[in-house]
């Protein structure tokens, strides 16, 4: 189990190496492959399909997750996929949401009344399938 420790002990330069631009995916991905790695350790997995949900920079997120994958030298393959975000709001709007200005602060908004009081009902989260 001790091996699951390194995980929180990301190395700098996989961070840095691009101006600082990942670390908003970082804990994400460390979430993640934290998760792979159990699954792999117990049986031996190693095809992943990682559902991330369009709130995600998923550019960051895939670039990240293969580096940091290749940097612990684990030996699965992982493909991301982009999951749309679907919600309820409170103007009674359901269904998929609008992610604005994926390049700074992402907001998820309502496309019907365009504010953010939608409650998520679909990709809360990052799965690992
Ligand atoms: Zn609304």
């Amino acid at each position: 189990m001790n091996g699951f420790l390194i995980l929180y002990s990301i190395p700098l330069n996989l961070i840095n190496f691009s101006g600082g631009f990942l670390a908003h995916e970082v804990k994400y991905v460390t979430q993640t492959i934290e998760k792979i790695m159990i699954e792999w350790s117990k049986n031996g997995r190693k095809n992943f399909t990682i559902k991330v949900p369009d709130s995600h920079k998923i550019k960051e997120f895939e670039l990240l997750l293969k580096q940091m994958l290749n940097h612990y030298q684990v030996p699965v393959r992982a493909t991301v996929q982009q999951i749309p975000i679907e919600i309820k709001c409170g103007c009674g709007y359901t269904g998929k949401a609008r992610i604005s200005d994926p390049e700074n602060a992402i907001r998820i908004l309502c496309p019907s009344c365009n504010k953010k009081k939608g409650r998520i009902i679909v990709g809360k989260e990052i799965e690992v399938i």
